[in-house]
């Protein structure tokens, strides 16, 4: 980056790793590495850059929000992603999340509900040149049928209950993340062992927007 208000990122980014996630626990240095890769403050709005690397999520507009910076990290840590995995993301969103997920696998495949969303996450990938993640646009509860199965299934928008269609197209011995919840949500681990065999386990409460169903919005 080289200039300033680039170096003043770069250490904001430092501290975000230092202070929010190293410190509570996310003690992956892949993990770490990928946060101080990805200039966070380039997936919000223009008007809240300097807010970029704060403890908090912040909205994105039409109500939504990238998620605060340990949920990203510590769903990202509790997956334990290769770099083979074929990982299946619901909710593009700002592209936060997908650009984190980038940088710990090669074969990416994100699904955002609303067009604008994921366009604009497009549009910011191929400005910063990053290629190789693939974007749709549609109902995640339906996930990628044809690009299944998928190692890791991680999920930012909360169901009521883990759509049927994600939980076929996870791959044996595969892990999937996912708020669960009306009003009240928590985050869960779940794992399809090489039988095919599912257990879940409940994490931590957590608070996600909620998963639409059934429509695509064009707005
Ligand atoms: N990971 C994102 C979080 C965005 S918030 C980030 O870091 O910015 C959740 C996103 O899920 C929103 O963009 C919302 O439009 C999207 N969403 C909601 N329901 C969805 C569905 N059924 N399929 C795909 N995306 C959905």
């Amino acid at each position: 980056m080289g200039n300033e208000l680039g170096d003043l990122f770069y250490s904001q980014r430092m501290k975000m790793v230092e202070e929010q996630i190293l410190k509570r626990g996310v003690f992956s240095s892949k993990v770490a590495k990928a946060f101080l890769n990805v200039a966070r403050h380039r997936f919000v709005p223009a008007d809240l850059n300097k807010m970029a690397y704060d403890d908090s999520p912040l909205p994105i507009g039409l109500d939504q929000t990238i998620s605060q910076p340990y949920i990203v990290a510590f769903m990202t840590e509790v997956l334990k992603i290769k770099k083979n995995h074929r990982v299946l993301e619901i909710g593009t969103g700002s592209g936060y999340q997908t650009a984190i997920l980038n940088q710990l696998s090669n074969f990416i495949y994100s699904v955002e509900i609303r067009e604008e969303f994921s366009r604009k996450a497009q549009a910011i990938f191929a400005e910063m040149a990053i290629k190789g993640v693939h974007f749709k646009v549609g109902d995640g509860s339906f996930g990628w049928k044809e690009e299944s199965p998928f190692d890791r299934i991680i999920v930012t928008a909360a169901p009521k209950k883990i759509p049927d269609a994600l939980l076929a197209q996870l791959a044996p011995s595969g892990k999937m993340i996912i708020p669960l919840g009306g009003n009240f949500q928590n985050l869960f681990l779940i794992e399809k062992n090489s039988k095919g065999e599912v257990t879940q386990k409940l994490l931590l409460p957590v608070v996600f927007v909620p998963m639409l169903q059934g429509q695509i919005q064009k707005r």
